[in-house]
C-alpha cells in the first residue's frame, strides 16, 4: 500500500476544506475504499475521516419524504420503519447488496459512490481506462460475462455495482453535496456520468465536494414498490440484471409508474421507455411483458453477455407482475 496521511474531520466545512486539496478521499464504512487502497488501484495521498460528522440520521422531511444522512449504514436504512413502509423497494434493494457484515460498515454515501467490480479495473496489470486512462479496456473482447449491455462507449462497458442506486433512481431521488464553495442538490439520474471518452469521471462531484445526505420525495400515495435481484448465487453477489419498479395502479389502470434497470448498465438504468408502456395501460401480463420488451430496446451485447438482454427482460416483466400483485 502506497503512504498517506489520515486525518479526521470534526465538521463538514473542516472535511470539504481538507478534501479541495489534490488527491483525497474521504473514508467512511471504507468497504470499497480500503480494497482499492490495498490492491494499488486507489493511491490517495491523504485520507479524511468523516466518521464523527453529524451526518448518520434518518429525518421526516415537512414535504413528507425522507433525508437520509450520507453516514446512515445500509442495514440501518434497511430496516428503518419509515423506509420498510414508505419505499420497500429501497430496503430490498440494500438488504440484496453484499453481506451483513459490510452492509452494517458501508454508508449511503459511499453507496452512490461504489467503483465497478469489472475485474480488469482491480489487476494492475490489465489495460483499463478508467483506473488508468488511455491504456485500453481489456473487458472489451474479454472477459465481459456481468458488465453493462446499456451506457457502454468504446472506452468501457463496466457497470455500476449498486443496488441501492438502483432503488434512490425508481424513486427520484436527490443528492446533496458540500463543497468548498457552498451546497448544491443533483438529481440522482443526473449523478451518475456516461464513461464516454472518460470512464475515469463517474459522478458529476467535484474534488473536494461530500455527499452530505440523500432526499427522498413523499411516497407516491397508493403506489407499491419492490426490487428484483437475478445473480450467479442467492447472496454476496453482485446482479446480473436487476429490477427496481413503483407502481400507481387505479381502477385496474397503471397511473404511474417508475421503473429502473441495475446490473446491466454503466449506470443506474432508469428506463423511460419502460414507463411509457406502462401508464394508462392495463394492469395485465400482457402489459407487464411490453413494458420489459420496451425495458430492453437499444440495448449492445458484448461478446459473452448476450445472455442479459433476456433475463433483464424477464427481470422487469416478473418483477412488475409481483409488485402490481401486492396488497
Ligand atoms: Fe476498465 Fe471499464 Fe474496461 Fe473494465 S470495462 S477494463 S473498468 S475500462
Amino acid at each position: 500500500m502506497h503512504p498517506f496521511t489520515f486525518n479526521r474531520a470534526s465538521s463538514t466545512d473542516q472535511a470539504v476544506k481538507w478534501g479541495a486539496a489534490p488527491n483525497v478521499r474521504f473514508i467512511a464504512g471504507g468497504t470499497t475504499l480500503t480494497d482499492l487502497m490495498k490492491l494499488g488501484v486507489e493511491h490517495p495521498t491523504q485520507v479524511v475521516d468523516i466518521n464523527r460528522l453529524p451526518l448518520a440520521e434518518v429525518e421526516r422531511t415537512p414535504e413528507g419524504g425522507l433525508k437520509v444522512g450520507a453516514l446512515v449504514r445500509n442495514s440501518d436504512l434497511a430496516w428503518h420503519l419509515a423506509v420498510k413502509q414508505g419505499y420497500p423497494v429501497l430496503s430490498e434493494a440494500l438488504l440484496a447488496g453484499a453481506s451483513g457484515q459490510l452492509r452494517n460498515m458501508a454508508t449511503t454515501g459511499g453507496n452512490l459512490l461504489q467503483r465497478t467490480r469489472c475485474m480488469y479495473f482491480r489487476d494492475n496489470l490489465s489495460p483499463c481506462n478508467k483506473r488508468e486512462p488511455g491504456t485500453g479496456c481489456a473487458a472489451i473482447g474479454g472477459a465481459n460475462r456481468t458488465l453493462a449491455i446499456f451506457g457502454t462507449s468504446e472506452h468501457c462497458i463496466a457497470t455500476n455495482p449498486s443496488d441501492m442506486n438502483v432503488a434512490l433512481v425508481a424513486l427520484g431521488a436527490q443528492v446533496h453535496i458540500q463543497g468548498n464553495h457552498g451546497s448544491r442538490v443533483v438529481p440522482v439520474g443526473e449523478f451518475f456520468l456516461l464513461p464516454g471518452s472518460t470512464p475515469q469521471v463517474e459522478t458529476v462531484l467535484q474534488p473536494g465536494e461530500l455527499i452530505t445526505h440523500v432526499a427522498l420525495p413523499p411516497p407516491l400515495e397508493g403506489a407499491k414498490s419492490g426490487y428484483l435481484k437475478l445473480r450467479d448465487r442467492a447472496s454476496y453477489e453482485f446482479a446480473l440484471a436487476s429490477a427496481a419498479v413503483v407502481l400507481q395502479i387505479d381502477g385496474g389502470r397503471v397511473r404511474q409508474a417508475r421503473v429502473a434497470l441495475g446490473g446491466v448498465g454503466t449506470l443506474p438504468w432508469r428506463s423511460p421507455a419502460a414507463e411509457q408502456a406502462l401508464v394508462g395501460a392495463p394492469a395485465s401480463a400482457a402489459t407487464w411483458r411490453a413494458a420489459a420488451e420496451a425495458a430492453v430496446r437499444g440495448a449492445k451485447a458484448q461478446s459473452e453477455n448476450g445472455f442479459k438482454i433476456e433475463l433483464a427482460k424477464r427481470c422487469v416483466a416478473q418483477q412488475l407482475a409481483t409488485v402490481a400483485a401486492r396488497v
